[in-house]
């Protein structure tokens, strides 16, 4: 019988990496260039870091890590908008995986829990309409997080609550978009990318098109890449090819699950429901422009943001003196630059939200050790 295992182990076959990493090193030698390489997503951050590819590369190949994580990217008031949303009278708050054990200004989700607020963590959204539909006589809030890839999902609940009329359940919503963020890297003059390995999640439903304006406004290869080493390898390959050939292409390693088009079908669900917001305050990254989601003004009757404008915080509060997650997210530092990393600051005890994410970079160089040619 065929497991999943075995789908996989073509990917991480030790053979074929090492073979990807001559052939790497044949073409860079070609160069005197430093490629500087963000993996914009933090999936990839652990693939690089897991399976030691970096120590297999040529030292003109750095790696910076990018903005790709949505628990990463919150700022400390949005949490405090679920702190301040759990401790109403009446309401369960919803939502999914590490956010709950992120730090706002006014502690944790995972420590409003324990001081008994109604917070319960969920892999999928659609078990909030559960939750809504068991507690009747309770406001369920689904704090919705994520990039491109979890948007429609998110919609895909608000649609079912609307059909079915399941009224008590209501949004906080927090969708991020890449390529914004990935403007905001390289508007910035200390920026040392010069390509990119594209999202892979994000661009199933997006598709490879969202980079096409990256790649020709800053002149910078983008190749869309799978999460398995073999991936990353031939992804790193395609990128060191098209520099030593002086080009800057959209290219798509991931062919097997991510089109040009992306997935139209969730496309036009999230346009339903959804529209750009103005401006969202990144952790790290500040205000960006048109960079998030907000519900359509149809839906207004969903949005907890509104709905409980009165008691939500507004102030902006930035992170902990010590911690360097912005420049990290920022692709201006290294985890291993910040000076609590693995002291005061630990899985157990993350001072800021890249230790906290299990695809946050500071989390990837705890678990699996020190790197001696990232950024
Ligand atoms: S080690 Fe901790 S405090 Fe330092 S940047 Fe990383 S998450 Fe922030
Ligand atoms: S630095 Fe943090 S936000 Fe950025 S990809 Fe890495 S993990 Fe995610």
């Amino acid at each position: 019988m065929i497991t999943l295992n075995d789908f996989y182990q073509g990917f991480r076959d030790p053979q074929t990496i090492r073979h990807l990493a001559q052939l790497i090193a044949q073409e860079a030698a070609k160069t005197d260039d430093q490629i500087n390489i963000m993996e914009v997503c933090g999936g990839h951050t652990h693939t690089i870091m897991k399976y030691g590819l970096l120590q297999l590369l040529p030292d003109n190949i750095k790696f910076i890590h990018g903005p790709g994580c949505p628990v990463c990217v919150m700022p400390k008031e949005r949490i405090d908008h679920a702190a301040t949303l759990a401790s109403q009278a009446d309401t369960i708050l919803v939502t999914l995986g590490d956010m709950i054990r992120v730090p706002g200004s006014m502690g944790s989700l995972a420590q409003f829990r324990a001081k008994g607020c109604d917070i319960r963590p969920i892999y999928d959204p659609l078990d909030t309409l559960t939750i809504a539909r068991d507690n009747p006589d309770k406001t369920v809030i689904f704090f919705a997080i994520g990039f491109e890839t979890s948007a429609p999902m998110t919609a895909a609940l608000l649609a079912q609550a609307e059909a079915l009329k399941i009224d008590n359940l209501l949004f906080h919503i927090n969708h991020v978009l890449v390529p914004p963020a990935i403007d905001a890297v390289m508007s910035d003059s200390r920026s040392k990318v010069n390509a990119f390995i594209g999202p892979a999640h994000v661009s199933v439903i997006s598709g490879a098109k969202i980079y096409q304006s990256t790649v020709d406004q800053y002149q910078t290869p983008v190749v869309v890449s799978g999460f398995e080493p073999v991936d990353v390898m031939e992804s790193i390959l395609r990128i060191v090819t098209q520099k030593v050939a002086g080009k800057a292409e959209l290219d798509n390693q991931y062919s097997r699950s991510v089109s040009y088009e992306g997935n139209l079908a969730a496309q036009q669900l999230v346009d339903k429901y959804f529209m750009v917001r103005d401006s969202f305050r990144w952790r790290g990254l500040g205000p960006i422009a048109n960079s998030a989601l907000t519900l359509r003004p149809e839906y207004h009757h969903r949005d907890a943001e509104r709905i409980y404008v009165k008691v939500l915080p507004t102030t902006e509060i930035d992170d902990h003196k010590a911690c360097m997650c912005g420049d990290i997210l920022r692709g201006l530092a290294n985890p291993k630059d910040c000076k609590v990393f693995g002291r005061g600051c630990s899985p157990q005890t993350p001072l800021g939200s890249c230790m906290v994410s299990s695809e946050g970079a500071c989390n990837a160089y705890y678990r699996y050790g020190e790197v001696s040619h990232a950024n």
